[in-house]
């Protein structure tokens, strides 16, 4: 899978606000008619519940969000290109 810049890196400029799901669309980048490739990632929400956890005093579950899905964003990937074409931020 091609990457560009650093993991957790996403170029937020020309992307759409997608769901949490794959989405069925024509892809921006490449005009290929794809079902999105969904990812996820860690984001402000998550690191917002580890501080919580952290804070309530509970040490042990602060690691709990970083494995979570629920807890992180969605990137949406087209399989075609492998270009970000979509976002989901829980914040
Ligand atoms: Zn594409």
């Amino acid at each position: 899978m091609p990457m560009s810049g650093a993991p957790g890196m996403v170029e937020m400029s020309n992307v759409g606000m997608y769901g949490s799901f794959p989405r069925h669309v024509i892809c921006q980048f490449c005009g290929a008619d794809i079902a999105t490739r969904t990812r996820k990632e860690v984001g402000l929400f998550t690191h917002l519940v580890a501080l919580a956890l952290c804070f309530s005093g509970c040490w042990c579950f602060v690691p709990v969000p970083y494995c979570s899905p629920d807890c992180q964003d969605t990137v949406h990937i087209c399989p075609n290109c492998g270009q970000v074409v979509g976002f989901k931020a829980l914040m």
